[in-house]
């Protein structure tokens, strides 16, 4: 963590004031009190139900290790896959119960059911230091409906509710938001302070130059996104598939690249709004091109004039990669969401890659949010190289765009 931890006690108060009134963990007295969890132990499973992945349940340790070592009860809940309002044996929590106890070295009892008889009463017996996990939130319908009644069966007899589920908190569902309706006291945790904080610090009270880097497929996927940035940064650089859309709208013939024609107004307009407020909007001069979607075939670089009819752009160029990497090396702070070209494919990656290092090589405050940027910074090496890494590809892009989260939203009273 570079600039995060050097950064001063008196920002992170600031940013305290910024979130509104949400409280936090540790301002919480949590003795002798059972504490409802919401965590996102949302975790890859094979075909014997064995973790592949156990980041997600490592990621809510420090939160609750700290209610255990302060003298509360555990009460944690989290939604597996999407079953979609039924019992799904394989969907369920049973093997997480395992590697948590692993984790935090204590015992964890399970209710096979979230909201049963059963559970009722392994919640009254629960003592401080004691943790239960509760079966699959969503194996009721009544979770992503944020049934009412529901959220008063998980929440009973709980005396507070921590959220440690940043991932799910641009969804109002019952263990998100209702219960914090039934719960008296609610707080986030050390994994959602982390997530609000540094975004926060990242787009509220940026160190200037603050420089966005877009990329991904498609323009309609992040058309809020970049109307919200462009009245908060100083810089935006597009890549990827959105960027032809782009390139269309200023009059280039772009191949068979990804355009969205009915789009090419409102990139038009983007461009023109940048262009008034002042904001420096980057897009590539040369990209990689191939005849088709595809691996294993021949690639030529061009320039973004010179596209032939019938290719298509792939991945940004390297003439590209060195304005995008001066822009970078100047910023304070930077926001990445997007891959710059087609990564998967290694032909197309090196654009995205080398995006990813001069990121990861900058001493700027850097955040990276979104499923493909953050497998990207790994692909490349680069991972523990940024300042911070969303743990939530929804999420993240909501707050990318602007909105309240109705997660957060619910904490702040
Ligand atoms: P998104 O989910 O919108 O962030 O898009 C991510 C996807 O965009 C990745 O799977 C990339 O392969 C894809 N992508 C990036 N550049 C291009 C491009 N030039 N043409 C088509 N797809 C692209």
């Amino acid at each position: 963590m570079k600039r995060f931890q050097l950064m001063s006690f008196h920002v992170l108060r600031l940013t305290r004031k910024t979130i509104m009134a949400v409280k936090f963990i540790d301002e919480i007295d949590v003795a002798g009190k059972k504490v409802f969890v919401r965590v996102d132990f949302n975790v890859p499973l094979d075909e014997n139900c064995t973790i592949t992945n156990d980041n997600r349940i490592k990621a809510t340790i420090p939160t609750l290790k700290y209610i255990l070592d302060n003298g509360g009860a555990i009460i944690a809940a989290s939604h597996l896959g999407r079953p979609k309002g039924k019992p799904v044996p394989e969907m369920s929590l049973k093997p997480v119960a395992t590697r948590l106890a692993e984790l935090l070295g204590v015992e964890v009892q399970f209710a096979d059911d979230c909201i049963s008889d059963e559970a009722a009463v392994k919640k009254a017996a629960l003592k401080p230091g004691q943790v239960l996990l509760l079966e699959n939130l969503r194996f009721y319908a009544q979770e992503t409906k944020n049934d009412t009644d529901f959220a008063a069966k998980l929440g009973a007899g709980a005396d507070v509710f921590i959220s440690d589920a940043f991932a799910v908190s641009h969804r109002a569902h019952a263990s998100v938001e209702a219960i914090t309706h039934v719960v008296p006291i609610c707080a986030a945790g050390f994994l959602m302070q982390k997530e609000i904080q540094s975004f926060e610090n990242a787009m509220t009270n940026p160190e200037r130059p603050l420089v966005a880097v877009v990329g991904g497929a498609k323009v309609s996927g992040k058309l809020e996104v970049l109307e919200n940035l462009l009245s908060k940064v100083d810089g935006v650089i597009i890549g990827g598939g959105m960027m032809f859309t782009f390139l269309k709208a200023q009059g280039k013939e772009v191949g068979k690249s990804l355009v969205e024609e009915d789009l090419i107004g409102t990139a038009r307009s983007v461009l023109k709004k940048a262009a008034d407020k002042g904001v420096q909007l980057l897009l590539p001069t040369d990209c990689v091109i191939a005849k088709e979607f595809k691996g294993g075939i021949p690639t030529k670089t061009v320039s973004v004039d010179d596209i032939p009819v019938g290719w298509m752009g792939l991945d940004i160029g390297p003439e590209t990669v060195a304005a995008f990497g001066k822009v970078i090396s100047e910023a304070k702070t930077i926001v990445w969401n997007g891959p710059m070209g087609v990564f998967e494919m290694q032909e197309y990656s090196k654009g995205t890659f080398a995006v990813a290092d001069q990121i990861a090589a900058s001493s700027a405050l850097s955040v990276v949010g979104g499923g493909d940027s953050v497998s990207a910074l790994k692909l490349s090496g680069n991972q523990g190289k940024v300042t911070f890494v969303s743990t939530a590809g929804g999420a993240f892009m909501e707050m990318m765009e602007g909105k309240t989260l109705p997660g957060i939203a619910a904490l702040d009273r």
